[in-house]
């Protein structure tokens, strides 16, 4: 299996390129903020409670995370050709928890897929998204916090993976298109 972490604060273009990876790799992906802000469309617990995080531009609890990824992979493993994981792993607990799931599959992250957006860049973005995307997280106040938490929790992810040798930085600013190019290269050449 080809397994991808793709890896940025937000506002880098996770989401962006990882359509760009599934259109030319046809991986599976799995986005933790799209399961729960599923989970919170349909008025479940779960989403209830992943709401009070969110909209604080907090963490939701490990265990809630990791329940989430173990039932995809569950559905998904016998026929996937690989996972595209966004947003996923955003602490380290979470990290160590998706190399022992993996493991149970006989498989394990290829690389991490760094996204690097100066923090200046990333708020002009948020902003502007959130003009369209009715997320109630992309005001200026959740923005900060969500960098703050990106900052302090999920960025030793990196270091995690640093160890491995796994881990390819990416200039997460320029077209698209270039963008892609590079992401391209990376993960040819950690297939
Ligand atoms: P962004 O990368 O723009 O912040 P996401 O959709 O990945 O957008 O995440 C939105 C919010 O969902 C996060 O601020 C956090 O509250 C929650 N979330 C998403 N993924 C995780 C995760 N792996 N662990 C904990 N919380 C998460």
């Amino acid at each position: 299996m080809l397994n991808i972490v793709i890896f940025g604060p937000p506002g880098s273009g996770k989401g962006t390129q990882s359509e760009n990876l599934i259109k030319t790799y046809q991986l599976e992906h799995v986005s933790t903020g799209d399961l729960l802000r599923h989970e919170i469309s349909t008025n479940t617990q779960l989403g209830a409670l992943a709401k009070k995080h969110m909209d604080k531009g907090e963490l939701v609890p490990d265990e809630v995370i990791i329940g989430m990824i173990d039932s995809f992979l569950d559905k998904c493993s016998t026929t996937a050709k690989g996972v595209i994981f966004d947003g996923f792993p955003r602490t380290v607990a979470q990290a160590e928890a998706l190399n022992d799931l993996l493991k149970t599959y006989n498989t394990e992250v290829a690389v991490t897929l760094n996204l690097e957006v100066p923090e200046d860049e990333l708020i002009t973005r948020l902003i502007e998204r959130g003009k369209t995307s009715g997320r109630s997280d992309d005001n200026l106040d959740t923005i900060k916090s969500r960098l703050d938490v990106y900052n302090k929790q999920t960025k030793p992810v990196l270091d995690f993976y640093k160890k491995l040798g796994k881990v390819a930085d990416i200039k997460g600013v320029g077209s698209i298109d270039a963008i892609f190019a590079d992401i391209k290269q990376a993960v040819d050449s950690a297939k």
